[in-house]
């Protein structure tokens, strides 16, 4: 048995243009889809680096003159160097960094210069400045150019072209994992996870064999007439199957400037509650009616879930709500309670410390920060317990399934159901789907 198996192509799909979805989809690659799950996958090329950027130096960045008139210095900057350090060790003169930095006043500000920044200054013969470019990242910057005793800043932002991709595989360890090694950015498997957050608790039970296909965007900018990828952009459609069950979910305008994901049946994945109250923890105790404690020695249940985690990650309310309270509480440390609808309440205990501005009464939205893992109270290690009780009863909280966002409207249904059957064509299960309504 191969240790990772997956698959990728790349191929024109097309995306109706109802209800105002703009995609600007390209033409990609043909590639014929392989598929055997057994076959290795095919790596994408490594993502772009700042370093692919038109203006992109070489990374030591030798000065190099341009004409007998003109001299370019570039350069990137290393951690723990400020732009005006950088420009320096290269030989500009303070004169010329002075005026670099007054000509961008109010557009970029050099304390907020960080590693991998890459620049490109234009000087003229006697040293006096032409343009400097500065880029932030593979898509944005800014150019500063002189003209006369006037400085002309432009912001720049590089236009984006989409091509639909299709990447799919077996996890072997862990989702992020199997997608990094298909070679795409773990961006693709945060957005993955973030869709099903509703659903599946992916630090619970994903395990090895569970497998993944998705249809998404990725992200490709000019660069000296070639397409350069940058990043994945939008999912399209996206597919899990495991332990978790069979997901599905698929995104879809129902208005011009709001999307989201829907289930083949047309209802929305958004529930009111997400599954874990963070990112990356890993869970070290599940919801037991009658477990032994593992400081106290004597059973007693253990009525939540516990994510063990490094101290300081931020704790996420998993719903809408409001602080009913914020502070010490015996054994439970540091905790927060934060009441729902429908007479739920959440709790979060062993807090290191609240987020900034919490108080009892405060209004917090789903996925809002309330404060960050610590070891407060009675606990053996960083981590948080998490609680949920309903009407005073404690429930387990991986079984909460409280839809929230509002299905398909009634009008939409013939449009979404055909742009469903595409995007599951294209996604490669060639799925019938049932429809009742
Ligand atoms: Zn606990």
């Amino acid at each position: 048995m191969p240790l990772s198996t997956g698959i990728r192509e790349t191929r024109p799909i097309l995306v109706p243009t109802w209800a105002g979805v703009a995609c600007a989809l390209a033409i990609g690659f043909a590639t014929p889809l392989t598929a055997d799950p057994a076959s290795d996958g095919e790596r994408f090329p490594a993502a772009s680096s700042l370093g692919a950027l038109a203006v992109a130096p070489s990374s030591v960045a030798p000065s190099a003159p341009v004409s007998p008139r003109r001299h370019v210095t570039e350069g990137v900057i290393q951690r723990g160097k400020t732009l005006s350090d950088s420009l320096r060790s290269q030989g500009v003169s303070p004169q010329v960094v002075n005026e670099i930095a007054k000509g961008l006043k109010g557009h970029f500000d050099f304390r907020h210069a960080q590693p991998g920044h890459l620049y490109h200054l234009v000087q003229d013969g006697a040293g006096e400045l032409i343009e400097f470019r500065y880029s932030t990242s593979v898509t944005d910057g800014y150019t500063l150019v002189k003209i006369g005793d006037r400085y002309d800043v432009s912001r720049e932002e590089a236009e984006l072209e989409a091509r639909a991709t299709r990447i799919a595989g077996v996890i072997t360890s862990t989702l992020y994992q199997s997608i990094t090694n298909l070679g795409e950015d773990g961006q693709l498997a945060r957005d993955f996870s973030d869709i099903f957050a509703w659903d599946i608790d992916f630090q619970r039970v994903v395990q090895p064999g569970d497998s993944y296909q998705i249809l998404y965007e990725r992200l490709y900018r000019d660069v000296g007439g070639r397409a350069t990828y940058v990043r994945p952009g939008r999912i399209l459609a996206a597919r899990f199957q495991g332990r978790a069950g069979d997901h599905l979910a698929l995104y879809f305008q129902p208005e011009e400037d709001r999307g989201g994901y829907y289930r083949p049946d047309g209802t929305s994945v958004e529930g009111a509650f997400l599954m874990a109250p963070m990112r990356h923890g890993r869970i070290t105790s599940n919801y037991n009616p009658a477990r032994r404690h593992p400081i106290l020695k004597v059973t007693r249940p253990h009525h939540g879930i516990d994510y063990a985690a490094s101290t300081g990650t931020p704790v996420w309310s998993i719903g809408k709500g409001v602080v009913v309270h914020r502070g010490w509480q015996g054994a439970n440390g540091n905790l927060v309670k934060v009441k729902h609808d429908n007479g739920f309440v959440s709790s979060y205990a062993h807090l290191s410390r609240f987020s900034k501005g919490l108080s009892v009464g405060s209004r917090v939205d789903q996925k809002q920060v309330i404060g960050y893992v610590g070891q407060t109270g009675l606990a053996t290690g960083p981590h948080v317990c998490f609680r949920v009780q309903q009407n005073g009863e404690y429930v387990d909280p991986a079984s909460l399934r409280t839809p929230a966002g509002a299905p398909i409207p009634g009008e939409l249904v013939p449009t979404f159901r055909a742009h469903r059957d595409q995007l599951l064509a294209e996604l490669g299960g060639q799925r019938k789907v049932a429809d009742r309504r």
